[in-house]
């Protein structure tokens, strides 16, 4: 049954009870005044008429005129109000005794017995009148017996209908308000358990037909994520590189099989883990957390007992602006080194097979310089010269190529020894002196006094100190100083060259010493290799090598090497 009718019959009940009372309240109380009126109106006038007749009586002596007639009238009225049985016999005796006092005159016996008619009738009014009185009280008795009756089962049943009726109304639209609670919280598997035939059990049916297709829909939308996820973790763990996700807080999100297998571990028992929990025991794991940049050195990693290279990138997510997790990239890069090293052995190769005709014409250049010969004009002999400075060009340029290959190829052969500063000193300043001279600039040196003497390979330090030194040269302005000088520092000796050339500007001097890197707009010739292969030299040898310069003042550029201790 709907609502709406239900409160109909409710309150149309209610509506029936009430005028059911008010009826019953109407006749009872109508009935009541009716008697009141009736022992009033009949009875009390005959028991005040028999108290006027009594006084009447008392006036025989005094009037007797007044008597009759006054008796007369009292008679006659109460002839007429006649109401109970019995009473129209004593009123009848009364008439008769009236009567005949008025015409025989015998005063006595006819009073007497007209005083006890009247009594008789007083005393009948008054037993009728306490008779309707019980009986008017019986029926006050009833009506408030009937009106109380009705009166508690209207108690009893808007009692119950109070106790219910907020709970009928407000249990269904709590669970209603409960459940679309939880539905706003995704749990679309809530139902309304309501099976009323009323308009709350219509609501609870297009309710849960709601939730039932929400949840259809998130369950789709979850089996086609779950699709996309299976898919992109197929993706990840063929990969040939390592990666591995971590959220905002350090924890490991995937890593991929090939993550698993270098670092070591199940990949079940990387997820969900603190990752530096996971690189306390696990140097790989550590190498890849650290936040030195390893970018420029691919790692190198055993895999199947064969030499793997990987070159690692930490990429940190963002979304929205906010940091959401890193993804650690280690890049097989094997491939390209295989690649790279063929080139560099090739290139090893070639150079070292250029170095043996190139010697070769520059000895013949000078065999045609020398006048024992044959003498050769000025054009033929400027030609020479030409082709002299030519292959002495090309000579460095391939001694420098051969020494990147090595430097590259790890294959640098150090002849550690005990060297005096000053010995490395004079090598290079010999080697240059004639470039110096060509240019009029002046080498000072400074040397500082008992230097303990270095452990280094002597020649590959002279050739650091000679490129160096040849730079100084090349970059500083005819007619210049340069300084050479050679000190102490701490556990080490450092050897700088100070030009007052043009200066670098501060953002190329960090990539000053990366293979083939030239100053932009600079007008010299050149590889870019000669800084290069000096620091791999220096730091072969355990040094360091570094320059400080300013744009418009010069530069200087030094290396340190350890003491040799004794
Ligand atoms: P190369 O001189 O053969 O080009 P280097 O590796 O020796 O190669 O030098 C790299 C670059 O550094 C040079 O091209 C030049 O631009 C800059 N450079 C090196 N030394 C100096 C110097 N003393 N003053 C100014 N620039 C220099």
């Amino acid at each position: 049954m709907k609502i709406k009718t239900k409160l109909s019959i409710g309150l149309g009940f209610l509506f029936l009870v009430i005028i059911l009372i008010g009826s019953v309240a109407v006749i009872y109380i109508h009935r009541i005044a009716s008697e009141s009126k009736e022992i009033l109106k009949d009875n009390y006038e005959s028991v005040q008429l028999s108290k006027t007749m009594m006084k009447q009586i008392d006036m025989l002596e005094t009037d007797t005129a007044a008597f009759y007639l006054q008796m007369s009238g009292s008679l006659h009225r109460q002839e007429k109000n006649i109401t109970e049985p019995g009473e129209k016999e004593y009123t009848g005796e009364l008439r008769a005794a009236f009567d005949d006092m008025k015409s025989s005159g015998r005063k006595a016996v006819q009073l007497k017995k007209m005083k006890r008619m009247l009594y008789e009738i007083s005393d009948l009014n008054m037993q009728a009148i306490l008779k309707k009185n019980d009986r008017v009280q019986a029926n006050a008795g009833q009506v408030l017996l009937y009106i109380g009756l009705i009166g508690s089962l209207c108690f009893v049943i808007v009692f119950t209908f109070i106790i219910n009726f907020p709970g009928y109304i407000a249990n269904p639209i709590k669970k209603l308000t409960e459940s679309i609670r939880q539905i706003s919280e995704k749990h679309y598997d809530q139902r309304l358990e309501i099976t009323s035939k009323d308009e709350f059990g219509d609501l609870a049916k297009a309710f849960n037909a709601m939730a039932e297709r929400l949840e259809y829909y998130e369950n789709s939308n979850v089996a086609l994520l779950l699709f996309e996820k299976q898919r992109i973790e197929a993706i990840i763990n063929n990969m040939n590189d390592a990666i591995i996700g971590l959220d905002e807080n350090g924890m490991v999100l995937f890593a991929n099989i090939r993550a698993a297998q270098l670092i070591g571990m199940q990949e079940s028992g990387m997820l969900g883990k603190y990752a530096g929990n996971l690189a306390i025991n696990n140097s790989l794991m550590q190498l890849l957390l650290s936040d030195i940049d390893a970018g420029s050195q691919p790692l190198k990693l055993l895999i199947d007992a064969k030499e793997n290279y990987f070159s690692r990138e930490r990429i940190s997510v963002q979304s929205e602006g906010k940091p959401i997790g890193e993804v650690i990239l280690l890049k097989n890069v094997t491939h390209f080194r295989e690649q790279d090293l063929a080139k560099t052995n090739f290139i090893a190769t070639i150079s070292h097979e250029l170095k043996t005709p190139i010697a070769s014409i520059k000895l013949s250049t000078k065999l045609l310089e020398d006048t024992r010969v044959g003498g050769l004009n000025d054009e033929q002999q400027q030609l020479v010269h030409t082709i002299k400075e030519d292959s002495e060009r090309l000579l460095k340029l391939t001694a420098e190529v051969l020494n990147m290959a090595q430097v590259e190829t790890g294959k640098i052969q150090l002849n550690f020894q005990r060297v005096k500063a000053e010995t490395v000193l004079r090598y290079a300043i010999d080697s240059l002196r004639f470039q110096a001279d060509q240019k009029q600039l002046t080498i000072h040196t400074e040397q500082q006094e008992n230097l303990p003497e270095i452990n280094a390979d002597l020649e590959k330090t002279v050739w650091v100190l000679v490129n160096l030194l040849g730079n100084a040269i090349r970059y500083s302005p005819e007619n210049e100083r340069i300084l050479l000088s050679v000190n102490r520092e701490g556990g080490e000796v450092r050897f700088s060259v100070r030009d007052f050339g043009p200066g670098i500007e501060r953002q190329y001097q960090d990539k000053l010493f990366n293979q083939f890197f030239r100053v932009p707009g600079s007008n010299k010739a050149g590889t870019g290799l000669g800084l290069a292969i000096a620091k791999e030299f220096i730091v072969a040898q355990k040094g360091h090598i570094g320059l400080t310069s300013t744009v418009g003042e010069g530069s200087t550029f030094f290396f340190q090497l350890p003491v040799a201790w004794s």
